[in-house]
């Protein structure tokens, strides 16, 4: 299978990964939409939302918790930030492998276009 964010995970392809642990990492989004703008994937391939399974529970839970320590980490805890799954090709997911896209230190606009 080829799948880039697997390869992240593998580190056989290079990424600034901010944080990870056993269930997820967190890297930098090559063509940010924010001045912070991280991708935060389950370190297990699964494709889309869709594609979960109750025994993937652990994985994306962390995923969420995860988004709260990259908060404190760019110290926006008290401010604004945004998660965003795109989920299928209209929505605009590009790569296959589930992602929370992570953006902060802009305003924001609802609804997103
Ligand atoms: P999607 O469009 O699927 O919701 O989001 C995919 C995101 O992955 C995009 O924001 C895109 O810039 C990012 N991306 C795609 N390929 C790479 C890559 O090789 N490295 C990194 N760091 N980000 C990537
Ligand atoms: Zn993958």
């Amino acid at each position: 299978m080829d799948c880039i964010f697997c390869k992240i995970i593998k580190r056989e392809a290079n990424a600034q990964i901010v944080f990870e642990n056993e269930f997820v990492t967190a890297f930098k989004d090559i063509k940010p939409d924010a001045p912070i703008h991280f991708l935060i994937i389950p370190n297990i391939h699964i494709a889309t939302l869709n594609d979960t399974k109750p025994e993937h529970a652990k994985f994306l839970s962390e995923i969420l918790l995860t988004a709260k320590v990259l908060a404190a980490q760019n110290h926006v805890l008290e401010d604004s930030y945004r998660l965003v799954f795109n989920t299928n090709k209209l929505a605009c997911q590009s790569v296959f492998h589930i992602h929370a896209h992570f953006l902060a230190n802009r305003s924001f606009k609802w609804p997103p276009g």
